[in-house]
């Protein structure tokens, strides 16, 4: 076993074929670019990154494997901005931080889940999903910022 946090193909096959998709190799393509890439990409990044390895690939079938996935609850969607949808393989409750300098997600993990999906609310509303969104400047942005005393308005 390697370090990589990586599935085979196969493992990927398998984890597929458990939620009842079939694994056709856009597919498993995709959900391995995402599980290698725990980046929160969006449509676009993610067509980007693999139609060079996979010509045949369109961005419509890229879209439409996500939302599939969604549908699995293999993948969960992240709108912290409306017209920027992001995707992540890691359906666990966790928050998400958004760094307004380099547009970078990153996990940031809860110390308790806020509520269990499919509770019903004291007002009587039933919850079917829960995202927590936090924005800010990422430690690496803080740092380069330090480094550079760019808070100076000059
Ligand atoms: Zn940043
Ligand atoms: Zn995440």
């Amino acid at each position: 076993m390697s370090d990589d946090i990586g599935l085979s193909l196969d493992e990927l096959r398998e984890h597929l074929e458990k939620e009842g998709i079939q694994p056709s190799y856009h597919r498993l393509k995709i959900l391995e670019y995402m599980m290698n890439h725990r980046t929160h990409p969006t449509v676009d990044i993610i067509y980007k990154n693999l139609s060079k390895e996979i010509p045949t690939l369109s961005k419509t079938t890229v879209y439409n494997t996500l939302k599939l996935f969604v549908g699995k609850g293999i993948v969960q969607e992240l709108t912290i901005e409306e017209k920027e949808v992001r995707y992540d393989t890691d359906t666990t409750q966790h928050a998400h931080f958004k760094c307004i300098e380099c547009g970078g997600v990153y996990d940031v993990a809860l110390e308790y889940t806020i509520v269990e999906l499919g509770t019903v609310t004291d007002e009587g509303h039933k919850v079917i999903d829960c995202q927590v969104y936090l924005k800010g400047i990422c430690k690496d942005c803080l740092k380069s910022a330090q480094n550079q005393i760019i808070f100076s308005k000059s």
